[in-house]
């Protein structure tokens, strides 16, 4: 590194950086207009820069990465929320429910203006149940003369209410340093496999695309385990299924299982949970309705498992109602609307008929071996110093930018640290993602490259 004109110190700096596993996640949760949305701002410092230029796909996101103190973690916001015809207290119940199953920790808003009320109280209920560690924040707290008012929150029972202000920033770093005393390092769902329990699937997809009929195929055929596996399950909603003689845990199947039927916000409430499933998950396994034309929602999905860096398969759900037609149109609309996850293994699938179902695993299997693939350092400074030769960048402003060096820095996804002598453009950097997703594989995985320029 040195040789090359880099400080060891930033070079290892730098695959530290990009070499974390996953990240904690908090969730904020509480009433609507108590200052979540405000709040999460404040969090993550400024709404994040939109990177897809297509229309909706960030849209109703909630899931932002966020640092203090040098820690990064993830932050769920469920400030998008609109008041439904279930009535304040379900609604609410039913948000806070999602986030807080996917969460590691959880920040609860109260409005300090107001006082707890009923549902404050009901969502407190909730909490204490889910048993995570929970951050009392009275927010509205623009000054002084408020903190009698956050005082009153003791009466929650939840512990020290925090006094903020997420408007102005006041209080938001004792808060966020009270936050990191109780958030894990990693994502406590990662432990599990740690030592060896089952892998975690997620099954996503938009409304009516199948997922329950699938779950109900697979776990009705095969034998269901019972939850009985010391230390494997902490959670009645996930579901341990046996499938190819292994067993493997389908995570939030209460969700898919669970019909919530919700007129205004049911969109929301399903990005919710999907956002839920995909964190606690490590392959996603993406139902898509082959028999309907490829929607922005079905994109939006696919959108959340890459962006949450997890292992994907994609499953073409109602195979057995595709005519000859549909079947061409179907391969064209692939291309175009889902070029994105090109790398995913593919399984043409009935959840009626049982077509296919045996493939499900085999595709699971290859995904998650892309997720984990790691390429050893000479192996991976061997190809890049032929790519280089044989496809140097092209030469801006008389200089030509050459990546200098490599390494991996992580795994689930793989994570990549290149070293370069000046700007490397978007396309050399995806051309660079393609040479080395031919040379390496990384079938069913998103890759991260991030490129650090000598100064
Ligand atoms: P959410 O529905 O819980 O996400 O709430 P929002 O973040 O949308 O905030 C609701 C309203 O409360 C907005 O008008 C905010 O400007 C306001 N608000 C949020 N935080 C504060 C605060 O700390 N002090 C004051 N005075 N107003 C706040
Ligand atoms: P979910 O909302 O994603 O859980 O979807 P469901 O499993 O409830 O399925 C929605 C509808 O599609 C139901 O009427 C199912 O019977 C139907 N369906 C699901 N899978 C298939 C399939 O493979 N073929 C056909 N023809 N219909 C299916």
């Amino acid at each position: 590194a040195a040789e090359e004109g880099f400080d060891l110190e930033d070079v290892e700096g730098a695959i530290e950086a990009a070499g974390h596993g996953p990240l904690p996640v908090l969730a904020v949760v509480g009433r609507p207009n108590v200052g979540k949305s405000t709040l999460v701002n404040r969090i993550i410092g400024r709404r994040e820069a939109v990177v897809e230029d297509k229309p909706g796909v960030t849209r109703d996101r909630v899931t932002y990465e966020a640092e203090w103190a040098g820690r990064r973690f993830k932050v769920v916001d469920t400030g998008g929320w609109e008041q439904d015809v279930l009535g304040i207290d379900a609604s609410v119940a039913a948000q806070a429910e999602y986030a807080i199953e996917a969460a590691d920790a959880v920040v609860f808003v109260v409005d300090a203006k107001v006082g707890a009320t009923d549902t404050d109280e009901a969502v407190v209920r909730l909490l204490r149940k889910a048993g995570k560690p929970v951050v009392l924040c009275a927010n509205k707290v623009d000054g002084p003369s408020g903190e009698a008012d956050a005082a009153y929150l003791w009466s929650l029972g939840l512990g020290e209410p925090h006094p903020v202000s997420a408007l102005h920033g006041r209080g938001t770093g004792d808060m966020l340093d009270a936050v990191l005393e109780v958030l894990p390092d990693a994502p406590e769902q990662t432990f599990g496999t740690a030592i060896g329990g089952p892998r975690r699937i997620a099954l996503i997809g938009r409304p009516n695309v199948g997922k329950s009929s699938l779950l109900n195929k697979v776990a009705g055929e095969e034998r269901v385990v019972v939850n009985e596996l010391a230390g494997t399950t902490r959670d009645p909603v996930d579901e341990l299924i046996e499938l190819g003689g292994v067993t493997w845990k389908f995570v939030d199947t209460a969700g898919i299982r669970k019909r919530v039927h919700l007129q205004q916000g049911a969109d929301y409430y399903a990005s919710l949970r999907t956002a839920a499933a995909v964190e606690k998950a490590e392959v996603a396994v993406v139902l898509i309705d082959a028999s309907e034309n490829i929607s922005v929602q079905d994109q939006r999905i696919v959108t959340m498992a890459v962006e949450a860096g997890r292992a994907i398969v994609v499953a073409y759900n109602k195979w057995d109602t595709l005519d000859e037609e549909r079947r061409y149109y179907l391969e064209r609309e692939i291309e175009t609307e889902l070029g994105q996850v090109a790398w995913a293994p593919r399984v043409n699938v009935s959840a009626q008929t049982g077509r296919h179902m045996e493939k499900l695993v085999p595709a699971i299997e290859t995904a998650l071996a892309g997720w984990e693939t790691r390429v050893p350092t000479g192996r991976l400074n061997a190809f890049l110093g032929e790519l280089v030769a044989a496809h140097p960048h092209p030469i801006r402003g008389g200089k030509q930018p050459r990546i200098l060096f490599g390494t991996q820095a992580g795994t689930k996804p793989p994570r990549f640290v290149l070293f370069a002598s000046g700007f490397i453009e978007a396309g050399y950097r995806r051309f660079v993602e393609r040479r080395l997703r031919e040379e390496f594989g990384f079938e069913g995985t998103p890759i991260h490259i991030s490129v650090r320029v000598r100064e």
